[in-house]
Parts: C-alpha cells; sequence; structure tokens
C-alpha cells in the first residue's frame, strides 16, 4: 500500500509525535495529518525533526469539535485514523475526572462518527492496560479480561473503548483497538513518572514515591509501541482488540532505583508519600497474541532503552525545562505511576 493520508490526533503528545516521527521516517509516501489541540500536554516542539514537506500537516483542533472534525474529513480524504488524542495523567482525573469523560468518550466518539460517514479503512484506537484494572501478585491481563477501571482515567479510556467496539458492531466501521502498559522515552511531559524522576533528580529535587513504591507496572519503550501500531495498521483485524507490552514489570521503587543508578544520584533523595487514591497494585500485560497473529516483538531491552532515556533527557534540559517554566504548577505533582 502506498499514498495513504493518516490522521493523527494527539500527534504532538509523547506517543503521538514519536508515532508521527516513525512513520514519516518509513513511509515517505503516506501523508500524515496531524490534529491537536495543544493542552498543557502537547507541544509542538515534540514534531522536532520532522520532515517540513508536503506530506506532514498540522491542525490545532479539538476531538470533541464536531464542526471543524466535519470539515476535515470532507477536504481530506482519510484512509486510515490513529486516535492517541487524550487526557492522559492519572492523577490529574483524580482532581478533575470531567475534561476525561469529555475528551477520552465524547471525543472518540465524535472521530468514530466522522470516520463511519466518510467511509475510513481502519481506525485504530490507542488505548491501556489500565482498563484491565489491577492483578494480585499472580497473572496477566489478556484481550478477553473483563474491563474494570478503577481510576476516572482508566474509566474514561475502559468508555471510549466499549464505544469504539460499538461502531464496528453496529456500523461495521473497521476498528481495532490496541491495549499497551506504560511507555517510557523521548518528549514524555515530566509529570509521568520517569521524565519526573529524572528531571527532579537532575535538579537535585527530592523524588516521591507513592506508598510503599510497591506497585508493579510493566514497561515498553515507546518506538516499541510505534511498531505495534504499524503492525495492527497493517495486519490487524477490524473488530479485534491487541494487548502490547514489554514483559519488563517492575515495581515502582525498582524503577526510580534504576534511574537514580544511572544518573549516579543517591537514594536519599526518595521521599514516600501518601498513596494515591485506588492506586492499582499491579499492572502485566499477555502480549502473545500480537506476537502470534501479527509477528510484532519489542526490540528493546529495559536497561538500555532506560539508559537511552535518561541521556535523552540529560541532553534535552532545554525542552523539559520550558514545560516546567511555562507550567510551573503542572510540572511538580506526586510522582505514581506513568500515565
Ligand atoms: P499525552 O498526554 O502526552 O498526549 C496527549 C495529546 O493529546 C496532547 O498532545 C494533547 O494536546 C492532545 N489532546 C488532548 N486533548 C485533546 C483534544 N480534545 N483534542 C485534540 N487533541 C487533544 O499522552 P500520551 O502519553 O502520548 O498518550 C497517548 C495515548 O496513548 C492516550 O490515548 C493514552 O491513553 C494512551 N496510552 C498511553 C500510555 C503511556 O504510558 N503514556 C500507555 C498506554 C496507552
Amino acid at each position: 500500500m502506498s499514498g495513504r493520508t493518516l490522521l493523527v490526533t494527539g500527534g504532538m503528545g509523547f506517543i503521538g509525535s514519536n508515532f508521527v516521527r516513525y512513520w514519516l521516517e518509513r513511509r515517505p509516501q503516506d501523508r500524515v495529518i496531524n490534529l491537536d489541540a495543544l493542552t498543557y500536554a502537547g507541544n509542538t516542539d515534540n514534531a522536532a525533526g520532522l520532515p517540513d514537506s508536503a506530506n506532514y500537516h498540522f491542525v490545532r483542533g479539538d476531538i470533541t469539535d464536531q464542526q471543524q472534525l466535519k470539515q476535515l474529513f470532507t477536504q481530506e480524504l482519510i484512509h486510515t485514523v490513529v486516535n492517541f488524542a487524550a487526557e492522559s495523567h492519572v492523577d490529574r482525573s483524580i482532581g478533575d475526572p470531567g475534561i476525561f469523560v469529555r475528551t477520552n468518550v465524547l471525543g472518540t466518539q465524535c472521530l468514530l462518527d466522522q470516520a463511519r460517514v466518510h467511509g475510513v479503512m481502519r481506525f485504530v484506537h490507542i488505548s491501556t492496560d489500565e482498563v484491565y484494572g489491577t492483578l494480585g501478585q499472580e497473572g496477566k491481563f489478556t484481550e478477553s479480561t473483563p474491563l474494570a477501571p478503577n481510576s476516572p482515567y482508566s474509566a474514561s479510556k475502559a468508555g471510549s473503548d466499549l464505544v469504539a467496539r460499538a461502531y464496528y458492531e453496529t456500523f461495521g466501521l473497521p476498528v481495532i483497538i490496541t491495549r499497551c502498559s506504560n511507555n517510557y522515552g523521548p518528549y514524555q511531559y515530566p509529570e509521568k513518572l520517569i521524565p519526573a524522576v529524572i528531571t527532579r533528580a537532575l535538579q537535585d529535587e527530592p523524588v516521591p514515591v507513592y506508598g510503599n513504591g510497591l506497585n508493579v507496572r510493566d514497561w515498553l519503550h515507546v518506538e516499541d509501541h510505534c511498531s505495534a501500531i504499524e503492525a495492527v495498521i497493517e495486519r490487524g483485524v477490524p473488530g479485534e482488540v491487541y494487548n502490547i507490552g514489554g514483559g519488563n514489570e517492575q515495581t515502582n521503587l525498582q524503577m526510580v532505583r534504576r534511574i537514580l543508578a544511572e544518573l549516579g544520584k543517591p537514594e536519599t533523595v526518595i521521599q514516600f508519600v501518601a498513596d494515591r487514591p485506588g492506586h492499582d497494585l499491579r499492572y502485566a500485560i499477555d502480549a502473545r497474541k500480537i506476537e502470534r497473529e501479527l509477528g510484532w516483538q519489542p526490540s528493546y531491552q529495559l536497561a538500555e532503552g532506560i539508559r537511552r532515556t535518561v541521556e535523552w533527557y540529560v541532553s534535552h534540559r532545554a525542552w523539559w525545562n520550558k514545560s516546567l517554566v511555562t507550567q510551573p504548577q503542572l510540572g511538580r505533582p506526586a510522582t505514581g505511576t506513568a500515565s
């Protein structure tokens, strides 16, 4: 296939911007329209290094704005939608759930509607393992694990997954849902665990860790997430859900210690703080379906991926400093999980 037009929503955020770069580097014949509202998490600097060509076009816009979406879908012949746009931070969803429901559920439904009316060939909805709720010490989430979200963020993502599913079942829209574990890598807003730890430690500030730090997350390098989405776009089956994960389970405390060791900073900067309400104990992804059916494999080893990520933040101080300076109160929440 060649010469497709992809509508990527949330392409100025962490994963979306990595994905746009990943895609255009590998498929210069395709065209990408990046639709992003530029909330606090969206940053035009994240588009650094994108080719300045007719094949890349940024549109500032909100996925809940039906008029703007209608105009965009009418003007452009969109082949594939990849929906990253979302409110994505669990802590913020506890403080202000309404915007999460609005963006994540209503916004996804507005996009699905236009995709249906205009007959797109693929609608890839990017979701999260957090929709499955929490695990005990054993087991992993499979695609048939019941949805049992515990935070307003994960509930809004689960809601959007169900609306997306309904558009496949009811209207035959070729929807595919992906559910990925925690991502790490360059261009992640410094409120999330890994960049928060790195940037605080680099400034010799205390590094807060929720509860006893023993909550477990499964980590995946963002580039491996991008290659999984690529596999889904190219070979995924409409109506299906694909879990994506790296098989890298770590407690938050292990991850914080690993980063501090990489930076040569003492563990005395760790400060345990009151736990997040409804804090899920453990996430672990069974990714055998996408490995078996779509031939996807992650390429990063955790140690190497973290080492390179730390190096990136060390050498891109101006990038993250700007987020902290322009949004000082937003760059400093307690660090818990990554989303
Ligand atoms: P992010 O917060 O870094 O980026 C979100 C982007 O969406 C921002 O650029 C923001 O401006 C944009 N946006 C927000 N509201 C919008 C609206 N109404 N209209 C248009 N654009 C809007 O998030 P991220 O970490 O890159 O996550 C991207 C997607 O991947 C989300 O859907 C998230 O649920 C999912 N996900 C994230 C992770 C993770 O570890 N970060 C893991 C699994 C799934």
